[in-house]
């Protein structure tokens, strides 16, 4: 791998700051502002149904994640639920969008290693504005040639990203925390994966199998890449 790379991705959720465990808290949130209609567990399994029932319409990202909460709330109290209570779902995820950004420990040091030696990119999903919200909170911007916040992250949109970076699969390295999102559709198109684990991970992006591949690398911390490179 040493010599093909010539340009590495960085997955930005859980990969560069924390992510995951903020949505968790504000499901935590909605599950007990529900608790009266269905226990707990059972409202955050309806919520992950909304979730996945309208994934094709709305993507990835908090304003996505708010409709399927008020949806949801609808649905389980079969609409009775007051609009006191829809108010408090917004402000969950008004507060969602405004949390402060929380740098994963090694991220700049590891960023400032590979400046000037690789042409370093973002590839994330979620909102378009609250992402760039993030990257302009996160104060890494500068370390980035380019920014591509995609509707999702299957071959085809990786395909794209590529011909646009007008780079081959062979001289691309993509790092991040899901397996399934970060890792198998670049393998596929060719190109490097090198996993990071984030201790917690969206049901939906969890990828039970153990992976072996010769493009792919599992790594502890984001900092241990430098040894690869
Ligand atoms: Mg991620």
């Amino acid at each position: 791998m040493k010599n093909h790379i010539k340009t590495i991705a960085f997955d930005a959720d859980d990969t560069l700051w924390v992510n995951e465990p903020y949505f968790q808290e504000a499901e935590k949130q909605f599950c007990q502002l529900l608790e009266n209609y269905l226990p707990q567990h059972s409202v955050s399994q309806e919520l992950y149904r909304t979730e996945m029932k309208n994934l094709h319409l709305y993507g990835y990202g908090v304003k996505g994640f708010v409709l399927c909460m008020i949806e949801t709330a609808s649905r389980i109290s079969n609409r009775t639920v007051s609009l006191e209570l829809i108010d408090r779902i917004i402000a969950i995820g008004q507060e969602l969008l405004q949390k402060p950004i929380e740098l994963l420990p090694g991220v700049p040091e590891t960023l400032e290693q590979l400046k000037g030696k690789y042409r370093l990119i973002v590839a994330t999903k979620g909102d378009l504005l609250d992402q760039e919200r993030k990257l302009k909170n996160s104060g890494l911007e500068s370390y980035f040639y380019h920014i591509e916040i995609m509707s999702d992250k299957k071959v085809s949109d990786y395909q794209k990203l590529l011909e646009h970076l007008d780079c081959k699969p062979e001289n691309f390295l993509m790092l991040g925390n899901s397996i399934k999102s970060d890792i198998l559709p670049v393998l596929e198109l060719g190109g490097y994966g090198g996993h990071i684990p984030y201790h917690v991970t969206w049901t939906h992006e969890q990828h039970e199998h153990n992976l072996k591949h010769d493009s792919f690398i599992e790594l502890n911390s984001i900092d241990s890449i430098l040894n690869y490179l």
